[in-house]
């Protein structure tokens, strides 16, 4: 009988539910919705009735479902107690998320930080799944962080769920962190709009919405101001790698979430060569997320394989 596992996405703005199959690393079904961020009945109730409905899908298959997994912005500790999502998702503050799953619907459940389950969807099924030391950086309205070896988190608890926040120099603004200076304040689709509306973006260019998108196809077209931005946000990046090259050596770096997917022009000049390396002939290969959407729910159902 065919095993699947619900995995479950859960982001800043959307949550993401897929029906996964494991053993092809694929999302069968799939439901987008807003994040409800306030009220955990609700949150609940849409879970609930989004599982039974792939519950009776996979029925018809006969098939089972063998398990939940949430990936989730913040700290989760082992036995499925959500510490803190940062003020992200209210209700869930000290929240015993699987606990509740496990009562309320009767399947397992397993869950982790949203950026560790993206690096393992992308390192057993993605770019990485012939790498054995995959550093994985979701470049969304945050940085979010991700390292897995050998298809596998290096460590249980998501201490390193912060790495974006690694300060490459000290800036005149602050991260909402309370630090100068984060990578993830300055490349991240918040960090590249705050950098162009500092630029004038806005009175200079009334008609050009003020978006990442908009901001590479203008830089693409000689934008003299989005030329700027473009080269500050390559820079920027290029010594975050580095800082992290220092520390994780990873075999490979998979670059994902929305602003990797205008990043492929720039892609080349993120390469690594000018500085000292970890050890003799290293090699890392910088690439653009392939799995798109999919990434953080092939992550989280993955969960299971451990
Ligand atoms: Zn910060």
């Amino acid at each position: 009988m065919n095993k699947f596992v619900v995995g479950i996405d859960i982001g800043g703005t959307r949550t993401k539910i897929g029906l996964v199959d494991l053993k092809i690393g694929k999302v069968l079904d799939l439901k987008i919705v807003p994040t409800e961020t306030v009220d955990d009945r609700l949150f609940l109730k849409y879970i609930v009735k989004t599982v039974a409905n792939l519950k009776l899908i996979v029925a018809e298959t006969k098939a089972e479902i063998v398990g939940i997994g949430f990936g989730i912005p913040g700290f989760v500790f082992e036995n499925g107690v959500v510490d803190s999502t940062y003020g992200f998702l209210e209700f869930m503050e000290d929240y015993p998320l699987k606990d509740i799953i496990q009562n309320t619907i009767g399947l397992p459940c397993l869950l982790d930080n949203d950026a560790r389950c993206i690096a393992l969807g992308e390192a057993l099924y993605g770019a990485g799944k012939n790498s054995k030391r995959i550093l994985v950086l979701t470049l969304g309205t945050g940085l979010g962080f991700g390292f897995v070896t050998n298809g596998k988190f290096e460590t249980t608890l998501p201490y390193a769920h912060m790495g974006g926040h690694i300060s490459i120099g000290h800036t005149t603004f602050k991260c909402y962190c309370g630090k100068q200076g984060c990578l993830e304040s300055l490349v991240s689709a918040t960090g590249i709009i705050a950098s162009a509306k500092r630029l004038g973006w806005e009175t200079k260019f009334p008609d050009l919405p003020l978006k990442v998108e908009t901001i590479f196809e203008a830089e693409q077209q000689g934008n003299t101001i989005a030329v700027q931005i473009v080269s500050d946000f390559i820079a920027q990046l290029k010594t975050g790698i580095h800082n992290y090259i220092n520390l994780f050596a990873p075999d490979i770096i998979v670059i994902g979430g929305g602003v990797s997917k205008g990043m492929k022009p720039y892609l080349e000049r993120l390469s690594v060569d000018d500085f000292l390396k970890p050890y003799k002939n290293y090699h890392v290969n910088i690439v653009l997320s392939e799995l798109d959407e999919h990434s953080g729910i092939l992550g989280a159902a993955a969960l299971f394989n451990s």
